[in-house]
């Protein structure tokens, strides 16, 4: 059903309000003194908390795990300056998801149609791996971003910690649910019952991935099909 004017500019405003609170959070000790470190020796860089961005809208959010530290850390924008975002945004603009094919700072003038991205954690972490602890300290965060993308049918895992976490959220619901029937594999398609979307698994593009060849292009764009039919 078409959103009506009135709803688009509460869901607009919530976002908004859910986006200040995101950026203003300290929760974790660990992960706010990374941040006030690097953001000493680094003056120009965000070096904050990092929202998602994307279309409200979105048939498809993609899930990554945290921002990379010369990535999203130094940009603010999710997936944006470094080599993992390199490869997220060159298949976005390719599959007409968006209007660059590169996306390299919060001012430029990229744009997201039926995609949202988010992490799974906003902040930077050490060595680019959360605790267990942080991830569930950030997770009311993406339950609050997944609720207000309302239109969303698939939900695009990056890897094995973001799997887990949003099998977290559908086992909030369900605490029947067993981790062992939802194994992580690239391309695995998970259906909840009741659920709003679709978990689909992919391997993160990350650069230590996609140099190996643990993610080929061939895969990558694999996954963007699958979650394009999913999404219809
Ligand atoms: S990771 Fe999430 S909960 Fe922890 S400080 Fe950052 S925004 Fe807050």
């Amino acid at each position: 059903m078409a959103k009506t004017s009135r709803t688009v500019r509460i869901q607009f405003f919530s976002e908004y309000l859910l986006a200040s609170r995101i950026s203003s959070c300290k929760k974790c000790p660990r992960l706010a003194e990374y941040l006030a470190e690097h953001r000493e020796k680094n003056p120009d860089w965000y070096c904050m908390p990092v929202p998602g961005f994307g279309d409200p809208n979105a048939k498809i959010v993609l899930l990554g795990l945290a921002p990379g530290l010369k990535g999203a850390n130094r940009t603010g924008r999710p997936f944006t300056g470094d080599a993992a975002g390199i490869w997220l945004y060159r298949i976005l603009f390719q599959r007409g998801f968006c209007n660059n094919e590169e996306s390299i700072s919060r001012d430029d003038n990229t744009g997201l149609r039926n995609i949202y991205i988010a992490n799974v954690v906003k902040c930077v972490p050490p060595g680019n791996k959360p605790t267990g602890e942080e991830v569930n300290t950030c997770s009311p965060f993406l339950q609050e971003e997944l609720k207000l993308l309302d239109s969303a049918k698939v939900v695009v895992c990056f890897g094995k910690v973001a799997h887990d976490a949003y099998f977290k959220i559908r086992k909030l619901l369900h605490p029947e649910l067993k981790g062992k029937d939802f194994p992580f594999g690239h391309a695995a398609v998970h259906e909840f019952e009741g659920a709003p979307q679709i978990m689909l698994d992919s391997f993160h593009p990350s650069r230590l991935n996609t140099n190996t060849g643990r993610l080929t292009w061939e895969m990558w764009e694999q996954v963007f099909e699958v979650a394009t039919e999913l999404a219809k």
